[in-house]
């Protein structure tokens, strides 16, 4: 099987922490009101999950 990563893929994503990540690959990721949106820890994912709304405005503390 085949399997090409397009080339074209912008480089730069922004993560809901604020932060940007290059490889997504090595990022966990969740979908917010139809987007994808990305984290840059599992445990920002986890807080995520438990209280979405707060978490994208800003009002959860991420783990470091
Ligand atoms: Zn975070």
């Amino acid at each position: 099987m085949t399997q090409t990563v397009p080339a074209t893929q912008p480089s730069e994503h922004k993560t809901a922490c604020g932060g940007k990540v290059e490889d997504l690959t090595n990022y966990p990721s969740a979908i917010y009101h139809g987007e994808r949106i990305y984290f840059c820890t599992q445990a920002c994912l986890d807080l995520f999950l438990l209280n979405p709304d707060p978490f994208m405005l800003g009002e959860v503390e991420h783990p470091i």
